[in-house]
């Protein structure tokens, strides 16, 4: 059996989907990893430590594609790519089968078979293949360090002979695995935090890393969606959250938001007036971003300065954390092979709930039954 690993191709993309340290197991089992040159390197891998690893390092990425049984990813290959992926080929990675699964169609058309690391189900069992959690521990991590940077005054408190240094405040909206992250890195750096989540089982999690949860009285309506998430709000309890919003920007010196509904764009949270509101100088980072983000001047992938207020609303900070990134995204993926390799050989069982909740296609059509229901309707790909 084959697998390969491909130098991704997105632009801006600088993790890759294995690491030298990934292969022991799979070449122990007699598993041919071919690796396309420089898929590493970004990464901290070079050529010469796949090869070491028992990789075979070529220049060939047509030659790759078209030899893979199965092909760990970060985001889904294009669809020239796609078309030259041999048919029962398995492709695992950030597939975004519900944002564009137009662009999966060639590879559904094909036969092969996709896995989206989005998809997986968020169950004990399934922790160890958690990438999205992964990712957004990076990226919480480091939206505060970068608003750090970025920030004209010193996070943490200072008495010196010259005087005391007030802490930065740092308000952090969304409650999940990013915004926890960015609450326990901004405490670390000695801020002052607090933070704003519908679930008010986020309450607990918020108190225990040392920061101020703010609640809100959403109007007696439910905000937990299942499964952990939130529900998507009426406009308004979304108007409740948005004043609280207004009023802690005007005291904060750097906000990260982090809030999401899955499936859903990102609820728009913060209002032209809260960020008119900040302090000449204050630092907001739009975790959201890539889902249209929280704040109704966000640009995805633009860094705005308005009125001396930095908005950030980067698409894929965890690519400017390559090395550990990969290493977390490698170890998810891993855990995940071992669920559809037995032996070295490539076992598809989708009467397990794990690789049934993360299928998206497989021999043909759609099976995910949300995925099959947008391809209806989606355009095909490009
Ligand atoms: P997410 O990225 O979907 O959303 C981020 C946060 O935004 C969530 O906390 C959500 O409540 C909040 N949010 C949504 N709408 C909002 C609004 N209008 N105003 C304010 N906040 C809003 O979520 P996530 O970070 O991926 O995870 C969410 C939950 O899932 C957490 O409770 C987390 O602990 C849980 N989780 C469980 C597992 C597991 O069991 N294996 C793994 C990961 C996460």
């Amino acid at each position: 059996m084959h697998l390969a690993i491909l130098k991704e191709s997105a632009a801006g993309e600088t993790r890759v989907a294995l690491l030298p340290e990934s292969l022991k197991t799979l070449v122990a089992q007699g598993i041919a990893v071919s690796v396309q040159c420089g898929a590493g390197v970004a990464a901290g891998a070079s050529d010469a430590a796949f090869t070491a690893a028992g990789a075979t390092v070529t220049a060939d990425r047509g030659a790759i594609l078209g030899s893979a049984d199965i092909l760990p990813v970060v985001n889904a290959p294009n669809a020239a790519d796609q078309a030259r992926l041999k048919a029962g080929a398995v492709v695992i990675g950030f597939l975004k089968p519900l944002d564009a699964p137009g662009e999966l169609a060639t590879a559904i058309a094909g036969n092969v078979t996709l896995f989206s690391m989005e998809l997986v189900p968020r169950i004990s069992r399934a922790q160890s293949m958690d990438a999205l959690s992964s990712m957004a521990t990076v990226a919480g991590y480091k939206a505060v360090i970068d608003a750090a940077a970025l920030l004209p005054r010193l996070f943490p408190m200072l008495m010196t002979a010259a005087g005391t240094i007030p802490p930065a405040k740092v308000f952090v909206i969304g409650a999940g695995v990013a915004g926890l992250q960015a609450i326990a890195t901004a405490r670390r750096l000695g801020a002052v935090v607090e933070a704003y989540d519908v679930r008010a089982a986020a309450g607990e999690q918020v108190r225990s890393l040392g920061a101020k949860f703010l609640d809100v009285d959403l109007g007696g309506i439910n905000a937990e969606g299942g499964g952990g998430y939130a529900a998507e709000l009426t406009e308004e309890a979304l108007d409740r959250g948005r004043d609280l919003i207004t009023k802690t920007a005007a005291q904060s010196d750097v906000i990260v938001t982090t809030a999401q509904v899955p499936g859903r764009p990102a609820p728009r949270l913060i209002r032209r007036a809260a960020v008119e509101a900040m302090r000449p100088g204050s630092v907001l980072v739009d975790l959201a971003a890539p889902a249209g983000g929280n704040c109704e001047l966000t640009r995805p992938g633009m860094t705005q300065v308005m009125g001396g207020v930095t908005l950030m609303a980067p698409m894929n900070l965890p690519a400017t954390v390559a090395v550990d990134a990969s290493k977390l995204y490698a170890r998810n993926i891993l855990n995940f092979l071992g669920l559809i390799v037995k032996k070295g050989e490539l076992h598809v069982d989708l009467g397990d709930e794990v690789l049934a909740g993360a299928c998206v296609a497989h021999q043909g059509s759609p099976v995910n039954p949300r995925v099959a229901k947008l391809l209806q309707t989606a355009p095909a790909a490009s």
